[in-house]
């Protein structure tokens, strides 16, 4: 492993956050195998992608549609799984159908018509996640609970598509305990579409500041960015 007096190896990171992960797992019981990470590479070169896939790390979250296709372009020979995980609008739909495995960012019907349409036939499904909006003002992406059923069914009707579960950015806390409470939230949001017969598996939550909390109340991935490559140019 590389050292350092500045700034710690990408090997360094990675090993650093799957230590807190597997942490995290054995204080909540869980096997670790039972939360995935997600490395979100938006604003870091394709260089930087490319370290850490050497390091055996697959999947990759990006936030803007053009970054995502131009990295897939880059990185086309590399076993890579992409995940759009960015906020999400209607002429940015073609882009992500034609260049991501995951999009986590889906919060209303006019997306899931749009994807569904899109998606290549030469491609696997598209999987799915909805984003669950947390707390009122928090953020302006997200869907309210009570309208994710509704949401849930229309993807589960689409052919291309493939409905996986949920993706949240609760809002910041300084107390974890109040931390908690919101992805305790997703988790029963969660629970209640599988208690509906939906076959879900992913429960998306859980960044660089808060995936401690994040799993100790479910979470199986979570998205982080800081913690792997520092700092966002
Ligand atoms: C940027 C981003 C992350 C990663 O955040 P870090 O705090 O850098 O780990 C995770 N999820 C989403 C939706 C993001 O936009």
């Amino acid at each position: 492993m590389q050292t350092s007096n500045h700034s710690p190896s990408p090997a360094q990171r990675l090993a650093a956050v799957q230590a807190r992960i597997r942490q995290a797992c054995q204080q909540a019981g869980r096997p670790v195998e039972s939360v995935r990470l997600l490395a979100v590479s938006k604003r870091h070169p394709a260089e930087a992608i490319r370290q850490l896939q050497a390091l055996g790390q697959t999947a990759f979250g990006e936030n803007y549609a053009s970054e995502l296709a131009e990295k897939h372009r880059q990185l086309d020979e590399l076993p890579l799984e992409w995940h759009y995980i960015g906020p999400l609008q209607s002429n940015k739909t073609r882009t992500i159908a034609e260049h991501a495995h995951w999009v986590q960012s889906v919060d209303r019907l006019k997306l899931v018509q749009r994807l569904h349409e899109q998606r290549p036939a030469t491609l696997p499904p598209l999987h799915v996640c909805l984003q669950l909006k947390l707390g009122d003002e928090a953020t302006k992406s997200g869907t309210a609970a009570h309208e994710l059923p509704a949401l849930a069914e229309a993807v589960a009707k689409s052919p291309r598509l493939k409905l996986r579960g949920l993706m949240c950015i609760p809002p910041p806390e300084n107390d974890p305990e109040h931390q908690r409470r919101w992805f305790a939230q997703a988790r029963q949001v969660y629970e209640r579409l599988r208690q509906e017969g939906h076959a879900l598996d992913t429960l998306s939550m859980g960044m660089s500041q808060d995936l401690e909390a994040a799993i100790a109340e479910g979470s199986t991935m979570v998205r982080i960015g800081t913690a792997l490559f520092g700092p966002r140019p």
